[in-house]
């Protein structure tokens, strides 16, 4: 592995913005799921097509999902703040910047998920 490269300021910023965005989705995909569950449904399959589906499908695991993805990009900014947002929390290895394009809240490499996974 290579050394890990800092995070120049633009892209800090543009990560920041990401998580923004994403946080207001999810947000938004929270107020919704209290009135209709279909359209939550859909905003979930927008934000995370790989896994279109979640666990049970009810609109309770479908509320906790959402809040889980928050407490993530709550953590995620928490970290970009104090400058460890591209070290995995496991290993200590930077993060793949592929991996954070798809999954902006990671908080471990790419290696460190599968094995959690498993
Ligand atoms: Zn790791």
């Amino acid at each position: 592995m290579n050394t890990a490269a800092r995070l120049v300021p633009t892209h800090e910023s543009q990560i920041r913005t990401r998580l923004a965005s994403l946080r207001a989705e999810l947000l938004e995909q929270e107020r919704r799921l209290c009135g209709t569950v279909a359209g939550a449904g859909r905003l979930v399959v927008a934000l995370r097509p790989e896994r279109a589906a979640p666990r049970d499908g009810s609109p309770q695991a479908l509320a906790a999902e959402i809040r889980e993805e928050l407490e993530q990009i709550d953590a995620a900014l928490a970290r970009l703040a104090a400058g460890t947002y591209d070290c995995c929390e496991v290993c200590g290895d930077p993060i793949d910047a592929t991996r954070h394009a798809i999954v902006p809240f990671a908080r471990t490499c790419t290696e460190c998920a599968l094995d959690a996974e498993e």
